[in-house]
């Protein structure tokens, strides 16, 4: 059995209804996590009216399931003055996500990491090619949310390396590139919040290693920083996607406990390649 508290159902670009997630096989605590609404137009987000319906919904749900242990969370962008987590007080949790680094010329949001022909793009026309100024400004835009508008979940920290598949730009193992990661882990520590490590992009294989990488893995249990095990779901049938897998690569890495919600408090569990587990 395990816990996940990043999902997206069809209020935003997810498949499927809260029920269709209920897997009482796999997890017992879950948390929704629609992308929160944005605001410029976008074809993942949530829209703004949908979103007291999302949580009645999901409030509805707690008190007639009995199995499972349901939570409200958003997946919320931070984009300097226009949004981040902290401006959404309503759901139980908020998961902090960067999707999106500076403009193009004309206003647009660039969107880091959506298809590969978008990212060069925007690589080209906001960065002139510089890639490490454009990771710099990545983890830059990462290391301000945690500060200025922390969230309770850093999601998927390192999910712009899909764009650097076969090492395109550069490997991993490069100075610049472990100090970025660094610095924000630095900054991690202060904030408190708990790191995601999120399975998506392996079943999805736009990547060979969990979102962050096992060598980042290892810096955060070096940090005692607390983590949470999830799959970025997009459809009832990815709930617990390589959990088995990446939690062996967790258990490598020194990892003995995730986070979970339980009895509407954060704790930290045991947990095997088969699941959590209470001593
Ligand atoms: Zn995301
Ligand atoms: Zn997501």
């Amino acid at each position: 059995m395990w816990a996940n508290y990043h999902t997206h159902t069809h209020y935003c670009d997810g498949k499927g209804s809260f029920k269709d997630f209920l897997h009482r096989d796999q997890v017992k605590s879950i948390g929704f996590s629609s992308h929160a609404p944005l605001p410029f137009s976008s074809p993942w987000a949530m829209k703004q009216e949908m979103l007291p319906a999302y949580l009645k919904e999901i409030e509805k749900l707690k008190n007639t399931e009995t199995s499972i242990e349901i939570y409200s969370g958003l997946e919320v962008d931070y984009v300097p003055n226009l949004i981040g987590p902290s401006d959404f007080t309503q759901p139980d949790y908020t998961i902090g996500s960067v999707h999106f680094a500076d403009t193009f010329p004309d206003g647009t949001h660039w969107e880091v990491d959506g298809i590969h022909t978008l990212f060069l793009d925007g690589l080209k026309s906001i960065f002139n090619n510089n890639f490490r100024a454009a990771w710099g400004r990545y983890f830059e835009l990462t290391r301000q949310m945690l500060k200025e508008s922390p969230p309770t979940i850093l999601g998927h920290m390192d999910k712009m390396k899909i764009q650097n598949q076969d090492s395109k730009f550069f490997t991993e193992d490069e100075p610049w590139y472990q100090q970025e990661i660094k610095k924000t882990i630095e900054i991690i520590k202060t904030s408190g919040v708990i790191v995601e490590v999120n399975t998506r992009g392996l079943y999805q294989k736009k990547s060979k290693t969990p979102y962050p990488s096992p060598w980042i893995l290892q810096l955060l249990k070096a940090s005692n920083i607390p983590i949470t095990l999830s799959s970025d779901a997009h459809h009832p049938s990815q709930l617990i996607s390589e959990f088995e897998s990446t939690a062996q690569i967790l258990i490598q890495s020194g990892f003995k406990k995730l986070s979970i919600l339980t009895g509407n408090e954060w704790k930290e569990v045991n947990f095997n390649a088969n699941g959590i587990y209470f001593e």
